[in-house]
């Protein structure tokens, strides 16, 4: 039997990360997940650790990556994600999109192996463009609070980039837009584990400005199946991945507040400065390159997400929060 291929997937521990893990070693693959556990849990990919063609390394990209042996491919998904992270790990969230990136991409050049990075819909800032497409160069306020996690991802892309061209590299870069799914942290401050956590905890869900601001949210399973469709895939430019079916922040708490029954309100905070004002993938791209499509409605994905959420303890539901006001 030919040996299997290898793949390093960094932020293996972190949602996105950890759905990615399980893919690949259901797919054949030898998988070395790898994460510092600064907002990575152990816990998501624990179920993980009895294959042998699954390896955990505890490890801070920004340090010099060594892996061991052949390594044909790279996802890179190691970064905070979450306005709340990034606001508190500012100086990390820089280092990991710049530093972090450039150790993979010398990895991936001294493995001659082929890298996929995880960009975002952060690189279009509060977009003056409607839907967002690939070719829009974005609204981005590099010294606002988000600007250390945009303004990383824009380099992260950038240098993608130039290892592409210049060194020939295969790279990929995937812009992600919001995507929800079970193993979402309950207490990152992202608009669906906050609901979710409110409504399980009868507390009144909070919106954030007039609720009339616009996400389109993607659930997990579709972005894993885009991510790789995407790596297999031979296309160097970045590709959106989301899920066109946009909504208003109020809308959304109103689905929330139906789906679990709840008996408490929405009430109203102040918007975080710079919060885009709406965001909706234009994914015609990945639609006639990879053949994809989100499959999975709100309604289906939310029901699972929230049966996850509904069979977390009462610890972690209860555990320290964090409020932006
Ligand atoms: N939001 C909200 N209440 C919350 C958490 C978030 O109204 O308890 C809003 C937030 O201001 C933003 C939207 O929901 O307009 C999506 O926020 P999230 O942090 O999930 O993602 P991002 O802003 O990065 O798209």
């Amino acid at each position: 039997m030919p040996a299997k291929k290898k793949i390093l997937i960094t932020g293996a521990a972190g949602f996105l990360g950890s759905h990615l893990c399980e893919r690949f070693t259901k797919e054949g693959f030898h998988v070395i997940g790898m994460d510092n556990l600064i907002t990575g849990d152990r816990k998501n990919v624990e179920h993980l650790f009895h294959l042998e063609t699954f390896e955990f390394f505890h490890h801070d990209i920004t340090k010099f990556v060594h892996v061991p042996g052949d390594l044909h491919y790279i996802l890179h998904f190691a970064s905070p994600a979450s306005p709340i992270d990034y606001l508190k790990i500012p100086i990390q969230t820089l280092k990991v999109g710049s530093l972090g990136t450039h150790n993979l991409l010398g990895l991936a050049k001294a493995k001659n192996a082929r890298i996929l990075v995880a960009s975002t819909s952060e690189v279009y800032g509060d977009p003056l463009v409607h839907p967002q497409n690939e070719e829009y160069w974005g609204n981005v306020n590099p010294v606002g609070p988000r600007g250390v996690y945009d303004e990383a991802k824009r380099f992260q892309e950038a240098i993608t980039m130039a290892y592409h061209t210049y060194h020939k590299l295969e790279t990929r870069i995937a812009r992600i837009f919001n995507t929800y799914g079970p193993r979402m942290r309950l207490n990152d401050g992202r608009v669906l584990p906050a609901f979710i956590g409110q409504a399980l905890r009868g507390e009144d869900l909070t919106i954030f400005g007039d609720g009339s601001q616009t996400r389109s949210f993607c659930f997990v399973d579709d972005l894993v199946e885009g991510i790789c469709r995407l790596l297999m895939s031979d296309y160097a430019l970045p590709v959106n991945l989301g899920n066109p079916d946009e909504i208003t922040i109020s809308q959304f708490a109103e689905e929330i507040i139906k789906l679990t029954g709840t008996k408490q309100k929405a009430i109203y905070k102040p918007l975080p400065q710079d919060d885009p004002r709406q965001r909706q993938p234009d994914i015609s791209r990945a639609k006639k390159i990879l053949g994809w499509e989100p499959r999975v409605s709100r309604s289906e994905g939310l029901k699972i997400t929230y049966n996850y959420f509904k069979e977390l303890s009462r610890e972690d539901l209860f555990k320290k929060e964090h409020r932006f006001s």
